[in-house]
């Protein structure tokens, strides 16, 4: 699903935030990526969804070289991945059904599609009950788990998520993870950055 091979990444300033990097994720596979603060973890995954350009190397994604893709083939790429932020990036002044909708409504889907494939989503991570709800209203673990929906709502093949139980206490931490493997179990390939050791620990899963 992600091959890298020999990747560097300078980001203008000269710092050198990955260097030399080869590693390989099968399609289908889960695992974390950890590594202390500043490790590159953002970076490495901020690369796999061409938000940033690797430096040097090749990149491969779902079998295709995507190290010099141009830019306007990158939306294409990016519908296959869906990314989880730490601080989830919900969008304020849209309630949780507009924000999970949001990839469909640029993918140019349906409207009658859309609120199927919405609340399908919303049903998954038992947030149906909030469809109307406005992003301040919700607890942490929903603001993710919302954060998630929207990550999943297009079917991606990969999904990727930065410190996405940096803000969780353990207990949803956990459910948030386990999550993560019942999407892993129907074929989505997840890759998971966290600093959270502990947590790595109690999950059955490779490590980079
Ligand atoms: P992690 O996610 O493991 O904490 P990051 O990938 O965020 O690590 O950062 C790796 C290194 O790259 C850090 O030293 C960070 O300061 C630097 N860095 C990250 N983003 C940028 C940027 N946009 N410009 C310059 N340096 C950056």
């Amino acid at each position: 699903m992600i091959q890298f091979t020999n990747v560097s990444k300078r980001y203008p300033g000269g710092h050198d935030a990955l260097s030399n990097i080869s590693f390989d994720m099968e399609k289908g596979a889960m695992a974390f990526l950890t590594g202390h603060s500043g490790a590159g973890k953002s970076t490495l995954l901020k690369l796999v969804a061409l938000i940033e350009r690797a430096t040097r190397g090749q990149l491969f994604l779902d079998g295709e070289n995507v190290t010099r893709i141009s830019t306007r083939r990158i939306p294409y790429i990016r519908r296959k991945i869906g990314f989880i932020f730490q601080d989830h990036h919900l969008l304020f002044d849209r309630t949780v059904f507009d924000n999970v909708a949001l990839p469909l409504v640029i993918a140019g889907y349906s409207h009658k599609e859309i609120g199927k494939r919405v609340r399908a989503a919303l049903d998954k991570l038992g947030l149906l009950n909030k469809e109307r709800a406005y992003p301040v209203t919700l607890s942490g673990g929903e603001a993710q788990r919302v954060g998630i929906a929207r990550a999943v709502v297009n079917k991606p093949m990969l999904l990727l998520a930065d410190e996405p139980t940096g803000n969780l206490d353990p207990d949803l931490s956990r459910d948030i993870m386990t999550l993560f493997g019942l999407f892993n179990d129907v074929g989505v390939s997840v890759l998971i950055a966290s600093h959270d050791i502990a947590l790595i620990e109690q999950m059955d899963y490779p490590v980079l």
